[in-house]
């Protein structure tokens, strides 16, 4: 006999002790089509499953040795046995076996006397059903089985973001498990920012209906994992989210990008990668006007390194200067930003012993020389590896976009040429690939050295510039300004000094005799019976910010004993912008000392008078590149009207510098600025010459009041 469930006919088993019954039912059931099998009692009943594995089993309760609750038990024990169908006889009205058969497992009941008509149909939708039950516990029982099998964790996520069931297979124990993300919300569980990330995701699935898909990082502890979430609406109130950890994938981009484009040595950019960040640094310094600088290193003699202590220490001396390089971008980091936000992605090794660094967008061609000059600092120390004592030294090519190549090919190449010429200059130094940066930077050295012995020698010099009232056209201040009469190279003006001398630092000394020059000077004038003027003198923001400056002040007073009303301090936005808090606690120590403060340059940085405001300050002084062509510049006009205004509605004197014509005055006057300064009056004028263009006004005016 064929098994259950094989061929068309289905087959059914009739376990009765009642013979009659038993013969009807097998009957009536082969003439509806199944196949029959029939027992006379449970034991053979049992007997009998085992051998047919029947599709159907028709279960007399009461039976002789072995009942049918128990036949039925041991049917549901037998391996797939759970899932055919028994359809228990009883007696009609014996609601305890029903209740038995039930709880024996049986899939229905029937009631004797048996309507053998509908029986047959009843078996016919039992089985129908049992059919489409077991098809649909064969595909749950896939799905389990895929699901199980998935890396992925599943979140059922409630509308309002609360976790209502959570499937995982124990790969996300070491950020979430289970148990802490139950029954909790979102928000509860993820940071700000992820859970943000999710909520929306969420909306948009349920809305749109759509899968949302998207990526998040998660910091946990020093590691950052990631993570991918595909987000389904799943019912009309929930979302199942899928949320797989990408955080290995991720980790092998980053391996695979810090192959492609590092240095495996140092984990410096390579030739690629650096030549691509020097071709964007290139392009947006052409957008934007400004210059690029290369740096072409290169260690000298680094050959016999490899060839003496042999190449496991040349690779490590190697690492040693790609540190040395990355610390003394670093540490200066502050400079850096000056010359144009060098940092460790424009560095690289290009190969061997030859190392670039990019600085993008300087606004000085000599800025380079500087990164250069500390660059070679750097190695000057002796590098420790494995029980050496190894000194290295470099030769440094410099190039400049755009005044050296216009891409970066022709850009390295030149730094290349120019760091063979610094080989030659006899190494550990660099050089530019441009004869007359060359020069330059000749020049710049010499001036520095000579800047150093110009106090000793007293070159300095001071020249007074009159700053006359406009209402009664008397000389009320003079500014000081500094000269330099070099040996050689004549009258050097300021801008070419006063640059220098605050980047290394000489201004603080030369600006502290200045201030005592100016006020024994002034003091001087007022002893000789001259009127009692102001004499302003122009503080460098590196002198402000030094902790002396009020010490300098109160000295240069006291050796002087001029009033302190006839000193006034010139100071840049840029420099009390700085450091605010301590800016405004040394100019009120100035005003407390009476001494006046006026804010040089005006309209040249920040020009924020808002700013301003809040500091106690006297005069503003507008920059003489919008007093420049003053009417006739509608620019400039506007612009110092607007200044002129605005500093008078915050009680500031207003000072005009360059006046040069009789029309920018009175442009000026109708204005109501205080006061002018400017070749239309006067140039500065030599000590000396001071003295006699003040008693000259003065006499005048005698004369005229007189
Ligand atoms: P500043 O303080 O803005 O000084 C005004 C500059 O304008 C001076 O140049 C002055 O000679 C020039 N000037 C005056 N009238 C006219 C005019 O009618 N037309 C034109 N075109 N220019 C005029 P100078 O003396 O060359 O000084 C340049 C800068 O050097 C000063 O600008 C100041 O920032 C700095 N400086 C000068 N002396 C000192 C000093 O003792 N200490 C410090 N820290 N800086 C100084
Ligand atoms: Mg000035
Ligand atoms: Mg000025």
């Amino acid at each position: 006999m064929a098994a259950a469930g094989r061929g068309e006919q289905p087959f059914a088993l009739v376990i009765d002790d009642d013979r009659g019954a038993r013969l009807l039912a097998c009957k009536l059931l082969e003439d509806a089509g199944f196949r029959v099998g029939e027992a006379p009692d449970g034991r053979e009943g049992m007997a009998a499953f085992e051998r047919f594995r029947p599709a159907i089993v028709l279960l007399d309760v009461v039976m002789p040795n072995v009942d049918g609750f128990a036949v039925c038990t041991e049917i549901r024990k037998s391996p797939g046995g759970e899932h055919i169908p028994v359809l228990m006889m009883t007696g009609l009205d014996d609601i305890d076996s029903i209740n038995r058969a039930y709880q024996a497992g049986a899939t229905d009941f029937i009631t004797k006397p048996i309507n053998w008509t509908i029986l047959k149909h009843r078996l016919r939708y039992i089985l129908r059903a049992n059919t489409m039950s077991n098809d649909l516990r064969k595909s749950e029982a896939k799905n389990r089985a895929l699901i199980n099998a998935l890396p992925d964790m599943l979140l059922q996520i409630g509308r309002d973001g609360s976790i209502l069931d959570i499937r995982s297979q124990g790969g996300f124990d070491h950020v979430f498990s289970p148990g802490k993300l139950l029954s909790k919300r979102i928000a509860e569980v993820f940071s700000h920012e992820v859970s943000a990330q999710i909520l929306e995701n969420l909306n948009l699935a349920l809305y749109t209906r759509e899968m949302q898909f998207f990526e998040h990082k998660l910091h946990l502890d020093e590691d950052l994992y990631y993570y991918e979430w595909r987000i389904v609406n799943n019912g009309a109130d929930e979302a199942l989210a899928i949320v797989r950890d990408i955080t290995e994938r991720k980790r092998t981009e980053e391996k695979v990008e810090l192959l492609a484009y590092h240095d495996p040595l140092t984990g410096l950019l390579n030739r690629h990668s650096f030549k691509e960040h020097l071709e964007n640094a290139v392009e947006s310094a052409r957008r934007r006007g400004r210059y690029v600088g290369t740096l072409f290193l290169d260690l000298d003699r680094f050959k016999r390194i490899n060839d003496t202590l042999g190449y496991k220490v040349g690779d490590l001396l190697l690492q040693g200067v790609a540190e040395r390089i990355l610390e003394s971008v670093r540490k200066s980091d502050k400079a850096a930003r000056q010359v144009g936000g060098v940092n460790s992605s424009s560095i690289s090794r290009l190969g061997g012993d030859e190392f670039t660094i990019l600085l993008p967008e300087i606004r000085q061609v000599q800025d380079t020389s500087k990164v250069a000059q500390r660059l070679l600092d750097s190695l000057a120390r002796p590098f420790a590896i494995a029980g050496h004592e190894i000194f290295v030294t470099g030769s440094i090519g410099i190039t400049v976009f755009p005044l050296d190549g216009e891409d970066a090919d022709t850009l390295l190449k030149n730094a290349d040429s120019a760091m063979y010429g610094a080989k030659e200059q006899g190494r550990n130094n660099f050089q530019f690939y441009s004869e007359s940066m060359n020069a330059a930077s000749l020049k710049r050295l010499a001036l520095e050295n000579s800047l150093r012995k110009a106090m000793d020698r007293q070159e300095f010099m001071l020249y007074f510039q009159p700053q006359v009232q406009i209402a009664s056209g008397r000389t009320t201040g003079m500014e000081v300004l500094l000269r330099w009469r070099h040996p050689e190279l004549g009258l050097v003006p300021p801008i070419d000094f006063i640059p220098l001398a605050e980047e290394t630092g000489m201004i603080v000394p030369i600006g502290e005799w200045v201030l005592a020059a100016a006020c024994i000077r002034n003091r001087a004038l007022q002893e000789m019976g001259l009127e009692p003027r102001r004499v302003a003198v122009n503080i460098s923001s590196l002198q402000f910010r030094r902790q002396s400056l009020l010490a300098s002040v109160r000295k240069a007073l006291d050796m002087s004993k001029l009033n302190p009303a006839y000193l006034e301090l010139e100071l840049t936005e840029s420099s009390i912008m700085k450091n605010w808090e301590e800016s405004s606690r040394i100019l009120h120590e100035l005003k407390a000392m009476g001494v006046r403060v006026a804010i040089d340059d005006f309209g040249t940085g920040y020009s924020s008078l808002a700013y301003l405001k809040r500091f106690p300050l006297d005069v503003l002084k507008i920059d003489y590149s919008f007093i420049k062509d003053i009417p006739a510049d509608q620019d400039n006009a506007a612009i110092a009207t607007a200044i002129i205004a605005m500093a008078h509605s915050l009680n500031l004197k207003v000072v005009a510098e360059g006046v040069e014509t009789r029309e920018q005055l009175a442009f000026l006057d109708d204005l109501g600025c205080d006061e002018v300064q400017g070749y239309f009056f006067s140039p500065a004028l030599s000590s000396d010459k001071i003295e006699i263009y003040l008693q000259k006004e003065e006499r005048q005016n005698g004369r005229q009041c007189g």
